[in-house]
C-alpha cells in the first residue's frame, strides 16, 4: 500500500497531479473539496454545512471534515492505497487520519508538499476562477484569506510529519509534466 498526502498551499497545483498520480499509481483520490463541492451541488446537510465555510475561505470543522473522509476510506476497502488531497489541513485531522489508518494496518507513506509562493498562486486561483464556477476562486480578499489559513493552521502539518521524516518539499514551479516527474522520483524512493 501507498498512502500519499499531497500538500501544498491553495492553488499549488494539487488536483492537477493528483489526477495524473491516479492513472500511473492507481490509487484511490480522495480530496476533501471536491467531497464539500459535490454535496454542494446536491444541497445535502453535508454540503450546506461546509458552503458558509467555504464560501468564505474557511476551514469547515474538524467533525465534519473527518467523518467525511472516514467514510470514504471506509467505502473503499480494496484500494491499492490513497491519495489524500486537501486532506489533513489542520494537525487534529493529521491526528485522525493516523489512527484511521493505523487501525487498517495502512500507515501515512510520505507528505509531498508543492512549494510554490504566494503571488504565483494568486495568480494561478485568480485565472482558474474565470472557469471553475468557484465563488472562493473569484475574490481576492477569500483568495487571501485561504492563504492566511493555509499558513497558520495547514502549514503545521507538514512539520507534524517531519518529525517521522515523512515530509518532503517539491519544487512546484514549471510545466505540469515537470512537477509530475519530481512527484513520481520522491515517490519512487519511498
Ligand atoms: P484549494 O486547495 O484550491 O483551496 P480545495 O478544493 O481543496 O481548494 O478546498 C476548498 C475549500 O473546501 C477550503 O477552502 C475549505 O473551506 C474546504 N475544505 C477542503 N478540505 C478541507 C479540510 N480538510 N478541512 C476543512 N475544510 C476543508
Amino acid at each position: 500500500m501507498i498512502n500519499l498526502i499531497l500538500f501544498g498551499p491553495p492553488g499549488s497545483g494539487k488536483g492537477t497531479q493528483a489526477a495524473k498520480l491516479v492513472e500511473k499509481y492507481h490509487l484511490v483520490h480522495i480530496s476533501t473539496g471536491d467531497l464539500f463541492r459535490f454535496e454542494m451541488g446536491n444541497n445535502t446537510p453535508l454540503g450546506q454545512k461546509a458552503k458558509s465555510y467555504m464560501e468564505k475561505g474557511q476551514l469547515v470543522p474538524d467533525e465534519v471534515t473527518v467523518g467525511m473522509l472516514k467514510n470514504k476510506v471506509d467505502a473503499n476497502p480494496n484500494a491499492k492505497g490513497f491519495i489524500f488531497d486537501g486532506f489533513p489541513r489542520t494537525i487534529a485531522q493529521a491526528e485522525a487520519l493516523d489512527r484511521l489508518m493505523a487501525k487498517k494496518d495502512s500507515p501515512i507513506s510520505g507528505l509531498l508538499a508543492l512549494d510554490v509562493d504566494d503571488e504565483e498562486i494568486t495568480q494561478r486561483i485568480l485565472l482558474r476562477g474565470k472557469t471553475s464556477g468557484r465563488s472562493d476562486d473569484n475574490d481576492e480578499r477569500i483568495i487571501r484569506n485561504r492563504i492566511e489559513v493555509y499558513k497558520s493552521e495547514t502549514s503545521p502539518v507538514f512539520d507534524y510529519y517531519a518529525q517521522s521524516d515523512k515530509s518532503q518539499k517539491i519544487n512546484g514551479f514549471g510545466t505540469i509534466e515537470e512537477i509530475f516527474a519530481r512527484l513520481c522520483t520522491a515517490i519512487d524512493s519511498l
